[in-house]
């Protein structure tokens, strides 16, 4: 079910039609729906059933506080990558017992701020990192919850950038390495261990690498038992995908249900946190953007619109498909092939390729699957502002950042004296 449907021809978010934000806001701006959000949390947490788990929303995903507090007030957990994040969740209402924080090159600082707010797991990434936790816990005398991200080195056949799991990656600690990185934090006097984790991708579409991955970290499981080290959560990560451009990712419960079986058929009962990021909020959001200008040369029409890669970096950074359709439904006769390209001066500056669109200068486009990794990315590349977010809940249409002003843009920037 989408919560982004055409009603008499015209494009809705929930009862909000989009025509009526983009009169209202101007675009290109980012539009969300509460309901959407809620609808995908709710399909992991009840396809877990009464095994013991904890969703721990990746907040890199889409980070704002009105999407964290939407998720904190459904009993969310929250996987940070930065102190900034964590910051985020306990304005949000986060509870800090309930988040998980990833990173390969976490500071100092990061470290200190984490384990003053007691956070569930540090999920460390390298034996040097295990040191300077030691180190961070030791002189705030306090332990460390500690789980290791182990890189099992299974494809997850996404796209490269996307890829995290692999042998060449610069994420997690080999197997080999962190069979005795777990030793060494045994030894430790201000490291607990508590879990293991992994995360080996995004956008992943199948089940299979994520079984296979599940197998790997059981047996270090089971290794570790051997040790007397007991693991006490298994932090599967995130990674499940969406639908952008007609995949069939598994469904929340063939996901959930297969990692289940996976642990029991080894006679594993462990609780499960899982960190999932773009199955939340990527279908979620749309972007809307206007048409400018429509212009023709030789071998191609462009269909030039307000909104760049500043606003929406994913097709430029990872040749992501965006599907792309106008707010008002026109006859197809009209219809011709174009590149949907923005303001930024950068070939590199499309939104989509090959579109076929009825389109006229000044209708509005809903760029869709735009609710995580969109405005997160937008940055202010050729002095642009970024856009403003908004926030659907049924008829109501909450502004949930303003739109970025030109103050805002230059504060922080000063000229020499005189
Ligand atoms: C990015 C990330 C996630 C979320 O990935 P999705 O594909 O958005 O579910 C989860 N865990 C870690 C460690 C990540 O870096």
């Amino acid at each position: 079910m989408s919560f982004f449907e055409y009603i008499n021809g015209e494009l809705y978010a929930e009862q909000t039609s989009l025509s009526s934000i983009a009169t209202e806001h101007g675009t290109p701006c980012y539009v969300y729906s509460r309901a959407a959000i809620e609808t995908q949390w709710k399909s992991l947490n009840e396809a877990f059933g009464d095994h013991p788990h904890t969703i721990c929303y990746a907040v890199k995903a889409n980070s704002n506080i009105a999407v964290l507090n939407i998720l904190a007030r459904l009993g969310s957990g929250f996987d940070i990558v930065s102190e900034g994040e964590l910051r985020r969740v306990l304005k949000a209402g986060g509870d800090p017992n309930k988040v998980v924080f990833s990173g390969v090159a976490k500071s100092k600082n990061e470290l200190a701020f984490a384990l003053q707010n007691n956070v569930r797991s540090i999920n460390i990434e390298s034996v040097a990192e295990l040191e300077r936790v030691q180190e961070v816990a030791a002189s705030l005398n306090t332990t460390a919850s500690i789980a290791f991200r182990v890189n099992p080195n299974v494809d997850p056949e996404t796209h490269p950038y996307i890829s995290t799991g692999m042998d060449k990656a610069k994420f997690g600690v080999t197997m080999e390495a962190a069979f005795e990185a777990y030793k060494r934090a045994d030894l430790l006097p201000n490291i607990e261990v508590h879990g293991i984790a992994c995360h080996i991708g995004s956008q992943i579409t199948k089940t299979s690498p994520f079984s296979d991955a599940l197998e790997i970290v059981l047996s270090m499981v089971k290794r570790l038992a051997t040790q007397g080290i007991e693991i006490k959560q298994l932090d599967l990560g995130g990674g499940l995908g969406i639908d952008y451009q007609g995949e069939v990712p598994p469904s929340a419960d063939d996901y959930v249900q297969s990692m289940i079986q996976g642990i029991k058929a080894h006679g594993i009962d462990l609780p499960i946190a899982i960190e999932p990021g773009r199955y939340i909020a990527g279908n979620s959001g749309v972007m809307l953007t206007q048409i400018e200008f429509l212009k023709h040369n030789t071998s191609k029409n462009f269909a030039i619109v307000d909104a760049g890669m500043n606003d929406l970096l994913r097709p430029a950074l990872y040749q992501a498909f965006h599907n792309i359709k106008p707010i008002k439904e026109k006859p197809t006769e009209e219809a011709k092939v174009f590149d949907v390209v923005g303001p930024v001066c950068e070939s590199a500056c499309v939104l989509g390729y090959d579109r076929t669109l009825a389109v006229k200068p000044g209708d509005l486009l809903a760029v869709l699957s735009a609710g995580a990794y969109s405005f997160v990315m937008a940055n202010n590349y050729n002095s642009r502002n970024r856009p403003p977010e908004i926030m659907v809940d049924g008829t109501q249409a909450h502004v949930i950042r303003k739109r970025e002003s030109f103050e805002q843009l230059i504060a922080g920037e000063t000229q020499l004296p005189e």
